[in-house]
């Protein structure tokens, strides 16, 4: 049996997920919740036991990573014995910059590197690197792995990661597009190229959730993907507005009298479905309220299926064609009126799909939505980003 410990930090949390490696079983996970704030919560959930939640104050990350260790060796609670079953940590890492491309071995080469890349991801970073310094210092000699949201987006060719800004953007402030969701896009395309039985296979991914993605890769390369410098570009979200007019931010700076940190706030917190439908950012009740007839809550989810629909177009035509289309994440995997919006009147790129099963199919596992004679395949596969960062995790330090 070989543990992986997967952390996944932010500022003032910390989710985490024991996995064995050999069996792919999550044995135990939870977060830490209000690091540094008063009302410091652990909750603790073993796979085969029950949960548990503990109230004591965290006043740092490594302290959190103490609690941890504490609980999952508890001798009456724990699932294992000693730290030593840990044979090693894998992190999530928001943003790599250009100077990653894989996931990597932690060392102070590699720390000061994703410092580096703070200001391309500051909020994000910082707490990744607080997540990680708290693991070094709570679990010294154990091996660690940075796995980077945008290691995957690495693929794309320089004209299709550049912005048609002065040249000096990019060399400077490395400005450019990098995509988000990376780890999960390339779990699921690695799922897709297993199921079609062909490595070289053109696959467009949609991770549609709170925050959404499309991207697409050939032969497990990615492409070209939606999100860009910043997760803000790309389809409408929860709450991003995602790519508009770039014209509209300093027309509404001045019209609405707004501060750029304003305007960033307005653009990430209060746009989207949220900001069009003024109802909510979350796909149940915007179908709910559809449902009961409210007009703003359509258009916001006719505005989403709109925004898919065009990016598999454009990523079909960037292939030259396509294999395979696969639906992940919160809305990809569950809302059935969203990929049947989406798939609606494909059939010009090839599309067979089965919508009566898309309606029926059952939840949580890896499904074919396409007629046996489709000549694109359409699947729903669930992503799971922790048993990716697991595998990466465990390949780089077997
Ligand atoms: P994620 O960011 O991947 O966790 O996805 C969150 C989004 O998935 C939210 O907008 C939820 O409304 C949506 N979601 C989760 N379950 C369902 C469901 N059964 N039907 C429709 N949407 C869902």
């Amino acid at each position: 049996m070989k543990n992986i410990l997967v952390i996944n930090a932010g500022s003032s949390s910390l989710k985490y997920q024991l996995i064995d490696i050999d069996s792919r079983k999550v044995i135990a996970k939870g977060l830490c919740e209000r690091i540094g704030i008063a009302g410091s919560m652990l909750t603790y959930s073993p796979t085969d036991g029950e949960k548990v939640q503990i109230q004591r104050d965290m006043p740092t990350h490594e302290v959190a990573i103490k609690m941890v260790l504490e609980i999952l060796t508890d001798s009456k609670v724990g699932v294992i014995h000693d730290m030593a079953e840990i044979a090693a940590v894998g992190h999530r890492v928001l943003h790599g910059g250009s100077k990653f491309s894989d996931s990597i071995v932690i060392n102070d080469v590699v720390l000061q590197a994703i410092e580096d890349c703070i200001p391309l991801g500051p909020l994000h970073n910082t707490a990744n690197l607080m997540g990680i310094r708290g693991c070094q210092a709570a679990m010294p000699g154990v091996p660690m792995v940075a796995v980077f949201d945008t290691a995957w987006g690495q693929g794309m060719e320089p004209s299709h990661f550049m912005y048609a800004l002065p040249y000096d953007a990019y060399e400077t402030y490395e400005v450019r597009r990098y995509g988000f969701h990376g780890t999960s896009h390339k779990y699921v395309t690695g799922r897709a190229l297993k199921l079609l039985d062909n490595p070289k296979a053109r696959v467009i991914t949609c991770h549609l959730g709170n925050g959404s993605s499309v991207s697409c890769s050939v032969a497990g390369r990615c492409v070209d993907t939606s999100m860009g410098l910043t997760p803000l570009e790309g389809l409408p979200m929860g709450t991003r507005c995602g790519s508009i007019d770039p014209a509209i931010i300093p027309f509404l700076m001045k019209r609405m009298n707004l501060t750029a940190q304003e305007m960033d706030t307005l653009m990430n917190k209060k746009s989207g479905m949220l900001g069009i439908s003024g109802v909510s950012s979350d796909f149940r009740d915007l179908t709910a309220a559809s449902e009961a007839g409210n007009e703003r809550a359509k258009l916001a989810l006719d505005m989403f299926c709109y925004g898919v629909k065009k990016y598999i177009g454009a990523y079909a035509a960037a292939m030259g064609g396509v294999d395979c289309i696969v639906f992940t994440a919160g809305v990809g995997e569950n809302d059935r009126n969203v990929r049947e919006s989406v798939l609606k009147n494909m059939e010009y790129l090839g599309l067979d799909v089965d919508f009566d099963y898309n309606m029926t199919c059952p939840r949580g596992q890896e499904v074919c939505l396409s007629k046996p004679d489709s000549k694109v395949k359409v699947f729903v596969i669930p992503t799971d980003e922790e048993m990716a960062i697991a595998l990466d995790t465990d390949e780089l330090t077997r």
